[in-house]
């Protein structure tokens, strides 16, 4: 059972005052009886002394008879039992009975006592009297000889009446200090718990959020400190949880008014939170609280979602849902263990990155055959023409070659830009490819006058498709001879750990930092003058890149421009 404050101070209260009271009842009424019993002793001996001066000489002229009669007029004037005792025992007088039928009383305690010479006092049961009384016997001397005893006593009776009314006052006024006591508990006990009821109440209240509540208490001590306080801290809750709730709505109004579908998982992957922009992509309008596998069925999600659970970290991936294309991105929130995603909708990108790239693929395939047939017709009139003209025809042949390197880079590109673009895989010895290619750039090294070094390994083959890597390299070759006027061209092949390397430095012109970035791009350029001039298209690189990515490796360039430049591809082997 729960047990209140209230309670618990006022029943300890409760025994404490009982305890007490019992304790004052107890000791009080002994003490009292005690001291009755004291002073009627002695009253009881100065008895015993003054009625010793007319006793004595009838007991030494043995006048026993009128001594009895004595002690008989006495004990009724006085209410006090006299007896007188010879030292043998024997009654010599006694005022409330005739001493001849009473038996020996030298066996009586206090006679032992007085006939040690000493005051003899006893508290029994008189069995001649059949009552119970106080006695007191005194010796009575003679020439320092004991010639009898004086024995007064009283009935206990009126002592234990004369206690009786006493215990009854004393009951009452112990019961009125009893009741008064209960009475200032109960109130003391009251006013300490009705203030710690009242904060809890009030406490129970903030805790199903109702943050107005306030505590007032009319005492004055920590009680009322801690009302205070917690008045404060009510307050502030508010105040906080005003602010929360706002920044919540806010946050929330954000998410809804997203265009992109944004969900929160937690790592069980059941939905937390998600937007109106979810819900439509979904076609779920009550995904909350429902496993994100129940409401979207995609098997590349559900590779997502794992990785991004499992791995805990930040993914992006193309996905597509139904006839929509989502690019969606997984970020991993540590704090919580959670994962956000968000869903954009890249399906018009994605419809006008086709048309565009059809319509390269279409252009450069109906490029291709009147181009050729100028180039043939161009090297044919080249046979003919005079002197005087061929100026006009070499210009005429160099932008036709520009024209099908540029076309032809296209058809490559598009082809390795294809998502799922197949690749031959072969074993790929790269040391005899590099070989094989540098044939083709021997003569323009010469022409050039560059040096070319080779720190070439018997590196393991990889895997890879032998064609496109071919082409990377004539590509990154082809760069280095083209943007190095002097100097030197070094090519490398090394293992490292799980890589292949391969090194392609020249002593060029090198790369501005501020394009450095940007040189993989499609068509990007860094000096368009020299680069056409150079029969560039801007296409080698992007395509180099793509290659490399396909191989699942990894391009870093470096540069100093004016200097050198250094391109470096890691392949898996
Ligand atoms: P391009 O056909 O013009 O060479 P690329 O895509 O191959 O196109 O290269 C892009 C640009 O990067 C080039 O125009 C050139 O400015 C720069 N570049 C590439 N390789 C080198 C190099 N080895 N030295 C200096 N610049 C280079």
């Amino acid at each position: 059972m729960k047990r209140s404050i209230f309670s618990d101070i006022f029943s300890g209260y409760f025994l404490i005052i009982l305890l007490l009271s019992s304790l004052v009842l107890f000791f009080s009424f002994k003490t009292i009886r005690n001291y009755y019993i004291e002073t009627l002793t002695t009253n009881l001996k100065n008895l015993g002394i003054a009625v010793e001066k007319d006793v004595k000489p009838l007991i030494d002229k043995a006048e026993f008879g009128q001594m009895d009669a004595l002690v008989k007029r006495l004990g009724k004037k006085i209410h006090t039992r006299i007896t007188i005792i010879r030292p043998d025992g024997l009654v010599l007088a006694d005022s409330e009975k005739d001493p001849k039928t009473m038996e020996n009383h030298k066996g009586r305690p206090e006679v032992k006592m007085a006939l040690r010479g000493k005051t003899g006092k006893s508290l029994r049961f008189s069995v001649t009297v059949k009552q119970e009384m106080l006695y007191v016997a005194l010796p009575i001397e003679k020439d320092g000889k004991i010639t009898g005893i004086i024995r007064t006593s009283l009935f206990l009776k009126d002592i234990n009446n004369l206690l009786a009314t006493l215990k009854t006052k004393i009951l009452q006024i112990v019961l009125l200090v009893v009741i008064f006591s209960l009475l200032i508990a109960f109130l003391f006990s009251r006013g300490l718990s009705q203030p710690i009821r009242k904060l809890a109440t009030a406490a129970r209240e903030v805790a199903s959020e109702n943050f107005d509540v306030r505590v007032s208490l009319r005492t004055n001590n920590e009680l009322r400190e801690l009302a205070n306080s917690f008045n404060y801290m009510a307050e502030k809750i508010k105040a906080l949880f005003t602010d929360i709730s706002l920044k919540k709505e806010e946050l929330n109004n954000i998410i809804s008014s997203l265009q992109e579908g944004f969900l929160v998982l937690d790592k069980k992957g059941e939905i937390i939170l998600c937007n109106d922009s979810f819900k439509k992509i979904a076609e779920n309008d009550t995904p909350e609280g429902k496993l994100w596998w129940e409401v979207v069925r995609s098997a590349p999600l559900d590779e997502l979602i794992k990785r991004g659970l499992e791995e805990k970290k930040n993914l992006i991936e193309e996905i597509a849902l139904g006839e929509k294309i989502f690019l969606t991105s997984i970020t991993f929130i540590p704090s919580m263990n959670e994962i956000s995603l968000i869903f954009h909708n890249i399906t018009e990108v994605k419809r006008l990155e086709k048309i565009k790239k059809d319509f390269v693929v279409n252009v450069s395939h109906e490029l291709r055959t009147p181009l050729t047939a100028i180039k043939g017709f161009v090297e044919t009139l080249d046979e003919e023409i005079d002197t005087k003209h061929k100026h006009y025809l070499d210009i005429l042949k160099k932008h036709t070659d520009r024209l099908i390197n540029i076309v032809q880079d296209l058809l490559l590109l598009s082809k390795i830009e294809e998502k799922n673009v197949e690749l031959n895989i072969e074993q790929v010895n790269l040391k005899s490819l590099i070989g094989d290619i540098l044939v083709l750039f021997e003569n323009k090294i010469k022409e050039k006058g560059l040096e070319l070094n080779l720190a070439l390994d018997d590196v393991p083959p990889i895997k890879g498709d032998a064609f496109k890597l071919e082409q990377m390299l004539i590509n990154l070759i082809d760069n280095a001879v083209k943007y190095t006027d002097k100097g030197e061209i070094e090519i490398s092949l090394e293992k490292e750990d799980k890589y292949v390397v391969i090194g392609i430095k020249d002593t060029g012109i090198g790369i501005p930092d501020k394009d450095i970035d940007r040189i993989f791009e499609r068509f990007y350029v860094v000096d368009k003058s020299r680069s056409r001039k150079l029969g560039g298209t801007g296409l080698g690189l992007s395509i180099v890149k793509h290659i490399v990515l396909l191989h699942n490796g990894k391009i870093d360039v470096e540069s100093t421009p004016g200097k050198s430049t250094k391109f470096t591809i890691r392949l898996p082997s």
